[in-house]
């Protein structure tokens, strides 16, 4: 997928992250935030090829990541998510003051970058190491503007269309499985 469709899609699942609530920041966050932030998160993952837009501009980390692991390798898998994730909420300096709605566009748009390469016929290794690639090819040929625009523009009207205020709050999912789970193990096994 092109640089261009890359950014439009992030744009639009953002919007969609922020109709649906997935979490406080991204409902009630700044936009001035929040833009910069998927924007960049959107074209991170492929500082795997040194002539993309981050590899261009970070040429000393593209260079290296792309001779051990490859275009759509490791930068394209769950466990680079998960690393930069922590690396976040954990390794950045409390005192860089990053705000919170900022960092979780970042990430929304590091994910929306692998979902929208999955619907191209390379797929990504989600799961890297483990050579599986995952695909759903949507969208048949790999530089397919016209197609990519369609498919960002039809998911920014469609988030633009859902109704606010949906709340579908990603925490209160977690925390009410959570105590599901909690609730089978008290009931099945009595202490
Ligand atoms: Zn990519």
């Amino acid at each position: 997928m092109t640089a261009e469709g890359h950014l439009l899609f992030s744009v639009a699942s953002l919007i969609m992250a922020h109709k649906l609530e997935i979490t406080t920041e991204l409902a009630q966050g700044d936009w001035l935030h929040m833009v910069p932030g998927v924007l960049l998160g959107a074209l991170l993952p492929d500082i795997d090829h040194p002539s993309s837009i981050p590899g261009r501009l970070l040429r000393i980390l593209s260079i290296p990541i792309s001779k051990l692991c490859g275009h759509r390798g490791f930068t394209h898998s769950l466990i680079a998510w998960l690393l930069l994730m922590i690396a976040c909420y954990q390794w950045l300096p409390s005192q860089w003051a990053i705000p919170n709605d900022l960092l979780q566009a970042f990430l929304l748009g590091y994910i929306s970058h692998l979902i929208a390469d999955i619907l191209t016929p390379s797929g990504v290794p989600f799961l890297w190491p483990l050579p599986l690639r995952f695909c759903l090819p949507l969208l048949r040929s790999k530089s397919n503007k016209r197609a990519e625009r369609f498919v960002a523009i039809a998911l920014t009207v469609c988030a633009c269309l859902l109704p606010a205020g949906y709340n579908f709050d990603l925490h209160s999912q977690f925390d009410s499985v959570i105590k599901y789970i909690h609730n089978q193990i008290d009931t099945y096994l009595p202490t």
